[in-house]
């Protein structure tokens, strides 16, 4: 019969950095609408992969020299491609060994009925907030959606980030997760126990949008209570597509006669979903990939940050220990 360590030895092999395995217990009390056991009715556990990005595109990310090597290599061929390969073989292993396998990657352009932001990788999301449950209180509206956070938390892999992201002790805030609800009796890891995030505010700081604001919230995780501030995605998704002066794209026909484009180039001006939208189509500075995904002009300032901010404390565990 399979087991934990079986399954963690194959997902490196396949070409997971980090691995971990959370009890399907720990969902008790989630959100029908993002409760695994709604995906998978004879779930056991959920087994979550992690794939790092080099810490060589970080650098170059930093220095500003290459901008769309992160949309094409990190968002869309770590992102999308890698993902789904190692989803595909991890289940593949095990209904081999007779369980099911239900593999979840992140569903970037469509948010569920309680998500009223936006995914700033892409170019347009479809909010599910019409859907209806079948059987009110007892059954979700479609789709459930997994929380990847709360489930980053439940399978040992990491805490989140003062963005609401997740922060992993081998590679911070650069990877891509993936995850796999399945019925296999698979002995789980203790959920993560530690908080990454130390609320330096430095992530805030660098986004040249502030996007991510210093009002702090809480969210429960597993027994475990969360602080973290409070991220704008409509301002992020503007700041992302480059309308600051760190855009080394920037140019003077950029918003040219329009009586805001300093506060813009500045940070300084506040976007909803109606005003973020409107400044989309100003924003070409790059195409997109192929795949729709939107060019990262921010270059992550705020992961960056983070990433430097947990080295420098020793925090990021270099290795990728499965
Ligand atoms: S920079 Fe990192 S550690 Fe500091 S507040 Fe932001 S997420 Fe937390
Ligand atoms: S630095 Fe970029 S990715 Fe981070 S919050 Fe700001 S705009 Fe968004």
């Amino acid at each position: 019969m399979i087991n934990s360590s079986t399954v963690k030895a194959k997902a490196r092999e396949y070409g997971a950095d980090i691995t971990g395995i959370g009890c399907i217990s720990a969902y008790e009390g989630t959100k029908l609408e993002h409760d695994p056991r709604f995906i998978c009715p004879t779930a056991k556990c959920v087994i979550g992969l992690g794939i790092r990005i080099p810490e060589g595109m970080i650098r170059v990310l930093e220095a500003g020299n290459q901008l769309y090597s992160l949309t094409s290599l990190y968002t869309k061929s770590t992102g999308e491609e890698l993902v789904i390969m190692l989803l595909l073989k991890m289940a593949r292993l095990l209904e081999n060994e007779g369980y099911e396998a239900c593999i979840q990657r992140t569903s970037p352009n469509i948010k569920a009925k309680d998500d009223y932001g936006m995914n700033p990788e892409v170019s347009s999301v479809t909010r599910l907030g019409q859907a209806l449950s079948v059987d009110p209180g007892k059954k979700p509206a479609p789709e459930v959606l997994l929380d990847f956070a709360q489930s980053a938390v439940i399978c040992g892999l990491g805490s989140i980030s003062y963005r609401g992201e997740v922060l992993t002790p081998q590679y911070g805030p650069f990877q891509r997760l993936a995850y796999i609800i399945t019925n296999a009796p698979l002995e789980a890891d203790p959920v993560f126990d530690s908080d990454l995030c130390d609320k330096c505010g430095k992530c805030a700081d660098a986004c040249p949008g502030k996007a991510i604001i210093r009002d702090e919230k809480t969210t429960d995780i597993a027994g475990r209570t969360y602080t973290h501030g409070t991220f704008d995605s409509w301002q992020c998704s503007v700041y992302y597509r480059g309308a600051h002066r760190s855009n080394p794209y920037m140019n003077d026909e950029f918003l040219k006669g329009d009586p805001d484009r300093e506060a813009v180039l500045n940070g300084e001006k506040r976007f909803d979903e109606k005003s973020a939208k409107e400044m989309y189509p100003k924003m070409k500075f790059l195409p997109p990939t192929q795949f729709g995904y939107v060019p990262c002009m921010c270059r992550r300032a705020c992961d960056i940050a983070c990433y430097n901010h947990l080295k420098e404390k020793g925090l990021i565990r270099k290795g990728g220990a499965v």
